[in-house]
């Protein structure tokens, strides 16, 4: 580790939590280190509560400054005791020898974290692809962004998170949030919403909960969690209907709008209304904005994205930008707001299962002999892609599965979903390494913990949200016993007799830069002198020839072409999908789980900070006064929620800015309060992105309010179920092109029909005449009855849904009713829909039936 000079010395350096990457001036040489926000361009002197209180942790007493090994290798129960470096690496290799030797080169996998700098993220996949030769690495970033990446590379032809600065934000006349609360997880971010704000523009936000972001808003959209899809759908229906898309735009830049056009008329404002919650009023307000906006914006995030739909609830919201032609128009577009602090860069350059350095296709031959030729290997010798990221932990220990894993700056037995599985795989692991500052939940189940230097301790470049390229400055020295995991791994490969791996950042940004020349993500024209000179550099910069001008990086994507084959973008025709779990009579409620503003991701860091300590102390969940009251809980009581996976407690904090079905827990703790011990593993069939937002939960009671909450007991490990791919509605076939209308058909059962009764518990077929079966590859609704009653007695019409009693419509005598339907659910193709009726015992007359329909 390169020792900065001694004394008090002052250094331009970023936050180490959030993807925003604010800049800090660190002052440091004679502890304790302390910092002050800087203006740099994301942050422009703002800092949250978390970049305050980094410092904290450099000198915490808890952090780990010896590499730690058990006391008996190889016994998990044994303690874990203190060791040195060269016993640490020897351990790890002869782990690594002896579990390739018996069981193949990818029984040993590597798992990496979205905090990593870009240089280490590209040496992780380097050590993976080329001194373990394992096709097992991925990344927690698989749990963050891919939803996100995957769709943007469908539509787009690239994924960088934001494809305009976070500037372009303050100038927007209307910007809509989907899934995002910028107001907690990245406070400094919302001077640019409030900026346009004060100018009068239109801040939409789309969330269950009425979070500190969507208070501020001018609409907050609260829908139900997982029906984001299907408002999107039904925006893009209103656009249509109401003659707002850009069709120059669709015509000159994009392809396959025909199909979602034809996929979209099934969603309208109605139905729509019903899925999501979200009033048609709502909808109707939120596309005339998107419409009328000069700059307009759409931002997507975690709470859109983390389901099993995730790449399709993206494409949806990219279908809408395109259609109203904002992607690539000035101060216009879609974007999606990246999470952890290098969750972009560490996507790019190799750690995840499918990718090679600079977003190429590991499955690309032309992408494997250009990297092969930079790291000097055969490119025969690159295994193809792993698992992801689930896949791999959910088959630790078996047979094909990872028996041997190394694990950097990730604590996944807290962030994976469906924890306690995980971490039972873990345990099945014959070997774990890890290499962390603290020892967090996963560390201690390893049979070797690394120490490894804190943010402000080593030198590297972050990603940050916008795609522009920051350096993480080197503001102090580790302290004796510390290593960067730059260091550890060159210096764990060169023991493996693998050559070409360094330890200096320099050397392997530069390295970096050669392997990303001509992919997607090009660096190659990035240097730190550049970084430092013009306040971080935006991807694609490639490198220009010699004497030609430096490339000027790329602030803005897509002003002219996307980056696909053609140059236009995509649409993509998706189709709301029910939730993997829906609420039961077992587990009434909806659990939706996600980030507060003094936690952050396992909380490894944060939880063990004084000051963050002191304003988010102990994790609590989220429920709705009306709930609260029906469940019988009082603000802080303990509560215990249950999913199918297991249990943890929390503290109860009853609050209206949550649906009433609803519930919200953060997931940044671990043990009894593990918001991911509850949490569904069910995998997006594209991105292999988990359902970390949405699942069944019940709600129960335990305690009253107190301080501390004892542990549920220990969850049984139930079986993992196999996935099952999403389930459509048959797609339509597309009707007769037209934009300003629903291509619906109205169906109607009526008439006047006599009417005999045999008591009012016998109902029976009117007549064969009331009786409508829903075509295959069609879906119907019913939309209103109404019922008129000639006899002197009390009637009723049953509406029947495959023999099954739907609906009743109690008629008085000599009487009639209308009642609007438009709230019942819809009747799939093959649906027969019957009409029945009953009259107390010998009543005879007439009833007059109208039941009217639409089918679409
Ligand atoms: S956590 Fe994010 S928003 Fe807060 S200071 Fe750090 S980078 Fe900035």
């Amino acid at each position: 580790m390169p020792h900065p000079a001694t004394g008090t010395r002052t250094t331009a350096t970023h936050c180490p939590y959030c993807s925003l990457q604010c800049g800090v001036t660190m002052t440091a040489g004679d502890r304790p280190a302390t910092l002050v926000p800087a203006d740099f361009p994301v942050n422009r002197g703002g800092l949250c509560s978390k970049g305050w209180s980094a410092p904290e942790l450099l000198d915490h007493p808890e952090r780990l400054t010896r590499p730690l090994v058990r006391a008996v290798p190889g016994d998990r129960t044994s303690p874990l005791v203190e060791s040195t470096w060269d016993d640490a690496l020897d351990r790890i290799v002869t782990a690594v020898r002896t579990t390739q030797d018996r069981h193949g080169r990818d029984a040993v996998g590597c798992f990496g974290g979205g905090g990593l700098t870009n240089e280490q993220a590209y040496q992780f996949g380097k050590f993976a692809r080329v001194a373990l030769r394992t096709s097992a690495i991925d990344y927690n970033g698989r749990f963050c962004m891919s939803s996100a990446a995957g769709a943007a590379i469908k539509a787009l032809g690239l994924d960088r998170g934001m494809p305009f600065p976070l500037a372009d934000v303050a100038e927007a006349d209307v910007v809509v949030l989907v899934g995002s609360n910028p107001a907690d997880t990245m406070p400094p971010a919302m001077q640019y919403f409030d900026a346009g704000r004060a100018r009068g523009a239109e801040l939409i936000v789309v969330d269950p909960r009425r979070t500190n972001t969507a208070k501020n808003a001018s609409l907050h959209l609260q829908p139900l969690p997982g029906t984001d899809l299907a408002l999107a759908n039904g925006l893009l229906h209103i656009a249509l209907a109401e003659g707002l898309v850009d069709e120059a735009y669709i015509a000159a830049r994009t392809t396959g709008f025909d199909d979602v056009r034809a996929g979209v008329a099934g969603y309208w404002p109605d139905r729509v209304e019903r899925l999501t919650g979200v009033p048609v009023a709502q909808q109707r307000r939120t596309v005339f904005a998107l419409a009328r906006g000069k700059r307009a914006i759409i931002l997507s995030a975690r709470g859109a994205e983390q389901h099993r739909s995730g790449t399709d609830t993206a494409l949806a919201w990219i279908n809408l930008a395109l259609a109203l032609g904002l992607p690539g128009r000035e101060g216009s577009g879609w974007g999606t707001v990246t999470g952890q602090g290098n969750g972009q860069g560490g996507r790019e350059h190799g750690q995840k299962a499918d990718q090679l350095p600079g977003y190429r296709k590991i499955t690309d031959p032309a992408a494997r002999a250009h990297v092969a030729a930079v790291w000097g290997v055969d490119p025969e010798s690159i295994p193809g892609p792993g698992r992801s990221a689930f896949e791999m932990l959910d088959a630790l220990g078996t047979d094909g599965g990872v028996r041997t894993m190394l694990v950097l700056a990730s604590n996944i037995a807290v962030s994976a979903p469906d924890a306690r599985r995980v971490i039972s795989r873990l345990g099945n692991l014959d070997f774990l390494a890890v290499s962390d500052f603290f020892l967090s939940e996963t560390a201690e189940l390893a049979d070797v913990v690394l120490p490894s230097a804190m943010w402000a301790e080593e030198e590297g470049t972050m990603t940050n949200l916008e795609g522009r390229v920051v350096r993480r400055r080197q503001a102090m020295s580790a302290p004796d016993g510390v290593r960067d995991d730059l260091q550890s791994l060159a210096e764990l490969a060169g023991r493996l007799g693998a050559a070409g791996f360094s330890g200096d950042a320099g050397t392997v940004f530069a390295e970096l830069g050669r392997a990303s020349a001509g992919g997607a993500a090009d660096y190659s024209g990035i240097s730190y002198d550049r970084i430092d000179a013009e306040d971080g550099v935006f991807w694609p910069c490639p490198q220009t020839p010699a004497g030609a001008p430096e490339h000027p990086g790329t602030p803005r994507l897509f002003t002219e072409r996307f980056a696909t084959p053609d140059g236009r973008a995509r649409f993509h025709r998706v189709e709301h999908v029910d939730a993997h779990e829906r609420p039961d009579a077992q587990y009434p409620y909806v659990l939706t789980t996600g980030r507060v503003l003094a936690q952050y991701q396992s909380g490894t860091q944060t939880r063990r900070s004084r000051s963050l300590q002191l304003i988010a102390p102990t994790p609590r969940a989220e429920l709705h006064p009306d709930l609260a009251r029906t469940l019988g809980i009082a603000q802080g009581d303990a509560v215990e929620l249950a999913t199918r996976r297991g249990r943890a407690r929390f503290h109860a904090q009853v609050t209206d800015t949550i649906r009433p079905d609803v519930v919200f827990v953060p997931f940044h703790w671990g043990g009894g309060a593990s918001a991911n011990a509850l949490t569904d593993p069910a995998l997006d069939p594209t991105s292999r992105m988990p359902a970390f937002k949405v699942c069944a939960v019940a709600v129960t009671r335990v305690g009253v309010a107190e301080e501390r909450i004892p542990a549920p007991e220990p969850a049984a490990q139930p079986q993992p179920l196999a996935h099952t791919p999403p389930t459509a509605h048959t797609p339509h076939a597309p009707s007769r092109r037209r934009t300003t209308s629903v291509k619906s058909t109205p169906r109607f059962l009526s008439g006047v029909y006599p009417i005999t009764g045999e008591g009012l518990g016998k109902p029976g077929p009117v007549d064969p005449a009331l009786r409508y079966q829903v075509p295959e590859g069609r879906t119907a609704q019913a939309l209103y009855f109404r019922g008129g009653n000639s006899t002197d007695e009390l009637v009723y019409l049953l509406l029947v849904r495959d023999g099954e009693p739907m609906r009743w419509f109690p008629i008085g005598a000599k009487g009639d009713c209308h009642v609007p339907l438009r709230v019942v659910e819809d009747l799939d193709g093959g649906t027969v829909v019957e009409l029945h009726a009953a009259a107390p015992l010998g009543v005879t007359g007439e009833i007059v039936v109208d039941l009217g329909l639409v089918e679409v």
